[in-house]
């Protein structure tokens, strides 16, 4: 099959079939029609295995291996759609990049990305697929980001897809003072709070966005 083929998808990943799922963002509430176009424009199936592909455009999250998940584009259109209300996105971190998808999505709305993965051959899944998407303004790395990534802070937005029990204060420093937004699940292994958080200098705003189910933010990185 052509690259080209392959990106547009044919029979569950046609173009039908995506605007389906497209209907079913804007009835979840969903209202940025960038975020919606770029979630349109992004063709879900080329991140999961050939098994799964005609799942794509499903809106569930579905496994990738080594135990984690390509996360539910409800959820990921919700995630972009708070972090590009915040105003500009320079400068956007990626914690959990998974096979690529929210980074993908991201990367076409923000000027640079960084993007930080413990598990090596997700990362380089991750890689692989973005390049074949001609997507060029992502920087990687393999690392455990719990703890952000310091030399490249401050983030106009810090994104993080897998769960941590508490917000790691490094998070907190590494946001711009001028609005910087962190989007971030937060609590325990089977349901967490997603949670929006602002800085403004050195005062922080809280806002509880209800209950999400993501992967927790594991400590330690993986090389296989
Ligand atoms: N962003 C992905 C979601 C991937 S699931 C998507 O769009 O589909 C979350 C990912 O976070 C997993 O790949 C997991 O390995 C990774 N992860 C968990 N803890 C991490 C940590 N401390 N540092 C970096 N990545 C982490």
């Amino acid at each position: 099959m052509s690259n080209q083929l392959n990106l547009n998808g044919i029979g569950m990943t046609s173009r039908r079939t995506r605007e389906r799922l497209l209907g079913r963002l804007v009835e979840q509430g969903i209202v940025n029609m960038q975020v919606l176009d770029v979630i349109r424009s992004t063709p879900r199936h080329i991140f999961l295995d050939e098994a799964l592909s005609h799942r794509a455009y499903e809106d569930v999250a579905l496994p990738i291996g080594h135990g984690q998940t390509i996360s539910q584009p409800y959820v990921v259109a919700r995630m972009t759609e708070i972090a590009s209300n915040s105003g500009r996105l320079d400068s956007v971190l990626e914690i959990g990049t998974g096979c690529g998808y929210q980074t993908a999505v991201i990367s076409k709305i923000a000027k640079k990305v960084y993007t930080i993965e413990r598990i090596k051959p997700l990362l380089e899944r991750a890689k692989k697929n973005l390049k074949l998407l001609g997507i060029r303004n992502v920087e990687y790395r393999h690392e455990d980001g719990s703890l952000g990534w310091e030399e490249k802070a401050p983030f106009d937005a810090i994104i993080t897809t897998a769960a941590p029990q508490t917000i790691p204060d490094e998070l907190y420093q590494q946001l711009s003072p001028e609005g910087g937004s962190l989007v971030i699940p937060v609590g325990g292994d089977n349901q967490q709070d997603l949670k929006h958080i602002v800085r403004s200098g050195q005062k922080i705003h809280t806002e509880n966005l209800g209950s999400v189910r993501f992967v927790p933010l594991l400590t330690g990185q993986v090389q296989t």
